[in-house]
């Protein structure tokens, strides 16, 4: 099965039973323009009320349960993951929160057990309400409008987006309609909130800023001039410089070992904190790998 027609069903089945679900991963990516590799591995953020219906949902539709939890069976590969980032004793989750929930393909398709559904509770994810980010996180509903319901920060996947191309993605059929996304903007504003989050976890910042760059090379190639790109009246002014350094490709700052400098002035200046007079004084918090 096509991933959009996959995407749109899984969607489609929620929105039936009043849940709403945007779609997040590498998949979403693909939507905006990317060519980031992708798996059988379809990300869904939901209200975190809403996760533990949305899984009963899908199995009561034809989803199947998790089966391969022992060696002798294939490991599922959340099940892998999951076991593997144990045994290197790494941080539970450096990279990419685990699922809440995750169900296996529809029983009527053929590689059902390689293709995992995975359910988030979007609390993980969007920026909570702050001063930075007074409107809060937006609720998922399904509806007619996604810009209506959610200040424009979610779209449609079908109505927003660079036409597909056979190395790329972009958006999804008009038929395919049930499908929300973050809008670009809004996506930029989760990723750079989830960077400077997790600015002390090892490797989540790598995951983000990576992300934040695919982002960036879909906006050069697709982005410029279009609404849904130049949507940034909700974009957080102190925000602005780490979308400048990822538009002026400026991946080594991004990335930079040790210290993660970037995200971690960021998230001082957002307490109020001058980093650079922090650093003079000889603050505390400023003494390690400076
Ligand atoms: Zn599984």
């Amino acid at each position: 099965m096509e991933p959009a027609v996959l995407i749109h069903r899984v969607t489609k089945t929620l929105a039936a039973a009043g849940i709403g679900a945007v779609l997040w991963g590498e998949h979403l990516l693909a939507t905006y323009g990317s060519d980031i590799p992708t798996q059988p591995d379809y990300k869904f953020l939901l209200d975190d009320a809403n996760v533990t219906a949305a899984f009963d949902t899908l199995l009561a539709n034809g989803h199947v349960l998790c089966t391969r939890q022992d060696w002798d069976d294939g490991l599922c590969p959340v099940v892998e993951e999951m076991r593997s980032r144990r045994q290197t004793k790494e941080h539970y989750s450096p990279f990419h929160p685990f699922p809440a929930y995750h169900v296996h393909g529809h029983r009527d398709t053929l590689y059902q057990l390689d293709t995992v559904i995975a359910l988030y509770k979007a609390s993980a994810f969007l920026p909570p309400t702050s001063d930075l980010c007074p409107l809060g996180p937006p609720a998922i509903l399904p509806g007619e409008d996604g810009r209506i319901n959610s200040q424009a920060r979610f779209l449609y996947a079908h109505i927003s987006g660079p036409n597909p191309t056979e190395s790329r993605g972009g958006r999804f059929p008009a038929h395919l309609d049930s499908v929300l996304i973050p809008s670009p903007m809004y996506f930029a504003h989760i990723l750079i909130h989830l960077g400077i989050r997790d600015c002390i976890r090892p490797g989540a910042r790598t995951l983000w800023s990576a992300w934040l760059m695919e982002l960036r090379e879909c906006y050069e190639l697709h982005g410029r001039g279009l609404d849904e790109w130049d949507e940034k009246l909700n974009f957080p002014e102190p925000l602005r410089p780490i979308w400048q350094y990822a538009i002026d490709a400026q991946n080594d700052v991004l990335e930079q070992p040790g210290c993660m400098k970037v995200w971690r002035d960021a998230m001082w200046r957002l307490v109020g904190v001058d980093p650079e007079e922090a650093v003079q004084k000889e603050h505390l918090a400023f003494r390690d790998g400076r």
